[in-house]
């Protein structure tokens, strides 16, 4: 068993963004392995979705169709990949730390006899092999974890860990590959996919999403932050506490118990930098905060730092940003 496979995840013929991340992950880990990548959809019809991937610097690419695999459950999702990872036979299978495979990569992994190495934020390669890093306790501790004993091995890597952009190149070979799956084994009947309110926001694809945390001080100052986020055309998140009092709805809050983001530029405004903030959007590509303490942990992880009240430089900053788009 040799080389990296990443099993991506599609939704009705669109990529989850973060498989585009952990396709980036394999390219680059096993070209530190000196191995080959290769990449694989499941779903009933997914050869477009196949087909563009043959460009993105794998070597190979798995279009593994089933009509049982139309919509997700855990039990045809399971029964598909262990059959396509017996065919394809790396010896690391790395899967993108959705939901969906939070639910069916441990029992994948338990067929092989394996324990799924979950939400990764990074790897090294050395003398003895890969070396996966994994946070514990919230974030404040940081674990290596070898991979030993016979492959495949499992892992997923953390939304944000790797970016979606860095692309690469070539012309990989497609291969069809059709799994045998009982209807009979399937013990759930998904109904339609749920769909949250109209209104619901998606975090993590934004591109510049601006932050707002307890030194707003009360509900009706938000309006502020709110206008620097529609002069940048951002987002607006908040910290816990914001959603907590109800000032924000909890869909918008970054961090551990909220959602993790890696946009393009992340304001953190009057936001502390609690470990379970920071876990949630260090990988953004470039952060700015906005906070009168300038010792504020915040200022750790930004690229950017503006020391001072944010009564003052947030008007300011939208004032600029206004006049700049004009
Ligand atoms: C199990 C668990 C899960 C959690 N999950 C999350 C999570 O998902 N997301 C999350 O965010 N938190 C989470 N928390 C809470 C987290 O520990 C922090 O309490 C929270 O992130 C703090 O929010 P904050 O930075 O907005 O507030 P604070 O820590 O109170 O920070 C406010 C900041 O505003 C600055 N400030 C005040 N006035 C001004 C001003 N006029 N101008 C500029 N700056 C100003 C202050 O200097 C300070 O740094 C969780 C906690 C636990 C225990």
């Amino acid at each position: 068993m040799s080389g990296v496979l990443a099993i991506l995840e599609q939704q009705g013929g669109s990529w989850n963004r973060m498989s585009l991340e952990t396709l980036a992950a394999a390219r680059q880990l096993a070209g530190a392995m000196g191995v080959e990548a290769s990449a694989a959809v499941l779903g009933d019809g997914v050869d477009i979705l196949a087909g563009g991937l043959a460009g993105a610097g794998v070597e190979r690419v798995w279009a593994v169709n089933h009509e049982l695999l139309a919509r997700y459950t855990p039990d045809a999702f399971a029964a598909a990949a262990e059959q396509l990872v017996r065919r394809a036979a790396p010896a690391i299978v790395l899967l993108p730390h959705t939901y969906q495979v939070r639910d069916f990569a441990p029992r994948l992994a338990t067929r092989f006899d394996q324990a799924l190495v979950s939400d990764c934020t990074g790897f090294r390669v050395d003398a003895q092999g890969p070396v996966f890093v994994r946070q514990l306790f919230q974030g404040k501790l940081n674990a290596d974890v070898r991979l030993q004993g016979p492959s495949p091995w499992f892992v997923s890597m953390q939304a944000g860990a790797f970016r979606a952009d860095e692309g690469g190149q070539g012309q990989a070979a497609i291969e069809s590959f059709v799994p045998a799956i009982e209807p009979s084994t399937i013990r759930t009947q998904p109904s339609e996919p749920f769909r949250a309110a109209e209104r619901s926001v998606d975090l993590t694809a934004a591109e510049i999403i601006v932050s707002v945390g307890r030194g707003i001080r009360e509900k009706d100052n938000i309006a502020i932050v709110e206008e620097l986020a529609r002069a940048l055309g951002a987002e607006l998140a908040a910290s816990r506490p914001i959603c907590d009092n109800g000032w924000l709805p909890m869909e918008r809050q970054v961090g551990s118990s909220g959602q993790t983001v890696s946009p393009k530029v992340y304001i953190a405004v009057g936001i502390s930098g609690a470990i379970q903030h920071l876990v949630g959007m260090k990988g953004s590509k470039t952060i700015v905060a906005i906070n009168k303490d300038s010792e504020a942990p915040i200022f750790e992880v930004a690229d950017y730092g503006i020391a001072g009240d944010l009564f003052e430089v947030v008007p300011a900053l939208t004032e600029a940003v206004k006049k700049a788009r004009e």
